[in-house]
Formats: structure tokens, sequence, C-alpha cells
């Protein structure tokens, strides 16, 4: 078998890799559809420096008569490859295929990171993010990974790219020969390497690994828990355990335990060594904060909110809850548990608006509403 690198003195190809041009080049059928489509994934790789590289006048798809060319590559390092027309439309086919990766990853990416909370409303954050990151990348791997090796006709592979490492790769070894010899180089390598895909590919898992987390948290709202009898509670929804709460019945920020229960209608269920506390249907609002306070007791809750106007001392309104419920969807997001809140600005490092305390008391000393 004639040796195709052998006329070019080519000392620093790599014998080991000699296989790549075992088709002798000469005995490829010239047309436009082959050599690009051909399955071998192997390709030669050309040390030359892009700003001054020359090409032959012929198709680097097929070896035919070159009609028009591509600009591969970006900014200094790019070059014109020369095309034939029906091997430039093959090379456009490539670009389309990386663009409808990226948009198919993303719509993975927003179908499991947004729906995946929703079936499955116990899975954890962590189950749940990697679950939306495999989706999102599967497209990619499917187009940069398995199409090339697997079905390469399919893959509408290019004839000429830059590779991971910034090499430029050539598909067909008669093409990257002549490329070699008009430029002088003699460092040609037979490698198995793939098409760098654009960084755009990556879009898709990236989004993946930030909507998986925000999510999960929005679907996952928080439930403080306070316990007000003196036996320990322990709290099951739609019977998956959620917590054990020792009872506390001092108003405190650290009272309680703040657990993230799947937003939607649920069966919460509080228990006690000597029985049943508290069973209740319930309606959990994604992106809310909730009190549940289980059993009979004599507390009841307020909120406290100071606003801090411009001119003049703070005002401070407050607003009862349900002392019938048990269960609350608290109308604002709570800045302080059990606690006052900081009557300057400068305390509470705010630079306007306002805070809200969520505050409990025994209901004969519980302040009455008040204007704002
Ligand atoms: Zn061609």
């Amino acid at each position: 078998m004639r040796e195709p690198f052998a006329g070019l003195g080519v000392g620093a190809y790599d014998t080991s890799h000699r296989s790549v041009t075992r088709p002798n080049p000469a005995e490829r059928a010239a047309s436009a559809t082959d050599a690009v489509a051909e399955p071998i994934p192997e390709l030669v790789l050309v040390a030359l420096d892009p700003e001054v590289a020359r090409f032959p006048d012929e198709c680097a798809g097929c070896s035919g008569y070159a009609t028009t060319s591509e600009i591969v590559g970006r900014g200094a390092r790019s070059v014109v490859v020369p095309y034939c027309t029906e091997c430039l439309r093959r090379s456009s086919a490539a670009r389309t295929r990386e663009l409808a990766t990226v948009i198919a990853s993303v719509v993975m990416t927003a179908a499991v990171a947004g729906g995946a909370p929703l079936v499955w409303p116990w899975a954890g954050p962590v189950a749940l993010s990697l679950g939306a990151v495999f989706a999102s990348a599967a497209p990619v791997v499917a187009t940069c990974w398995l199409l090339p090796r697997f079905l390469p006709r399919l893959a509408r592979l290019r004839a000429v790219f830059f590779t991971w490492r910034g090499e430029l790769a050539f598909r067909r070894p008669l093409f990257a020969e002549r490329v070699a010899a008009l430029n002088g180089s003699k460092e040609l390598r037979g490698a198995r390497r793939v098409e760098r895909p654009a960084v755009a590919v990556l879009a898709g898992p990236v989004l993946a690994m930030v909507a998986g987390p925000v999510l999960y948290y929005l679907h996952h709202p928080l439930v403080r828990v306070l316990n007000l009898h003196s036996e320990t509670a322990f709290v099951e929804v739609d019977g998956h355990f959620v917590a054990k709460v020792l009872g506390s019945s001092i108003e405190s920020p650290a009272a309680g335990v703040d657990v993230r229960i799947p937003a939607g209608r649920r069966q919460i269920v509080a228990r006690s060594r000597s029985g049943m506390v508290d069973d209740d249907r319930v309606l959990v609002r994604g992106g809310r904060h909730h009190l549940y306070a289980p059993g009979t007791h004599d507390y009841c809750f307020w909120l406290e909110t100071m606003s801090y106007g411009r001119d003049g001392p703070p005002g401070v309104g407050r607003r009862s809850l349900d002392p019938a419920a048990s269960f609350w969807v608290l109308p604002r997001k709570i800045d302080a548990w059990f606690a006052t809140i900081p009557a300057s600005r400068g305390e509470a490092r705010w630079s306007g608006g306002d805070l809200t305390a969520l505050r409990q008391a025994r209901c004969r000393n519980a302040p009455g509403p008040s204007g704002r």
C-alpha cells in the first residue's frame, strides 16, 4: 500500500496514527457527496499559522472546483476555506445543527427545571438540579459526541475546523497534504478529535445549574413550624416526615423549625407521643412564607410592619393573623421571626422601605391592629 505522506518528507508525522491515512487518497471518489460525509472519524492536524495560511484552489470537501468559501474560526485565528457550492451547503448545515442543539438544550432545561418539581415534589434540590443539567446536556452530547462517532453521515461534519486546542484539522488527508505543502509545514499528524462546538452549546447546561436550584426553592416555600405545647411534635406532610419540633411557648427568634414543603394542596399532620395534635389540609403557596402552629393553644400572632419614611419617625402597622387557623400563608416576606424590628434605619442598615416582623403573645396580651 502506498504511504500517502511518503513523498512529502513529513518527518513529524506521527507514525503511530498511520491508520488515519489507510484509505489511499488517490482512490477516493472526488464528488460532493464523498469525503465530508464519509464515515471516517479520523482526521489530520496540520501545524500552521492561521494568519498567513494559504489554501489550494480546490474544494476542501471534495477536491472539486472551488466556487465559494467560508470563514472558519474567529478573529486572528480564522482561515478562509475554499468550497464548492454543495460542500458549503453541507458546512452551513453543521452551523444550523449547532443552533438546533442550543435550542433543544435550553428547551430541555426549561422543561426539567420547571416541570420536575411539580412531577416529583419530594425530590431534593440536588437531584432536581442534576436532572436538569443532564437533560440539557443530552442534546449537546448527542450532537457533539455521539453523532460524529456513530452516525457520521448524519453528522454532516465540516471539512476543515479548529479543534479545542486551536489546531487546524482536516477531514481529507489529501487536502491536508496540499495545504501543508503550500504553506511549507512539515508537521502533519493523524488524530481522533471531535469538532469544537460553539461555546453557545453550553448555554443550556449553565442555565440548568442556575435555574435548577432557583426553581426548586420557588416551588418549595419556607414554612416555620412552631410547637406551642410542652410535648415534642412530629410533623408529616402527605405522609412524609418533615420535622421534629420541640415545644416552646416563649417568643424567641430561635423558636420552631424551618422546613421547605412543596407548593400545592398538602395534608399536614402533627403528632405527639400522646396522640394526634392536628390534621389539616392546607394550601402551600410557592415563593411565600408560611407559619404552622398545630393544635389548640391560647397564643395569637400578628405581623408588625415598620415603614421607614424619609421624614419623621418610622410608622408601625399591625395585622393580626386569624386566631382560629393553625396554618397561615403570610401576606408579606418576614424579615424578623418572633422578634422586634429595629426602630432606626441605622440599626437595620436599611435604606428605606418596610421591614416586617412576625410576633406572638398570649391572646389576652396581644395588641389590637393599629393604623399605619
Ligand atoms: Zn466540494
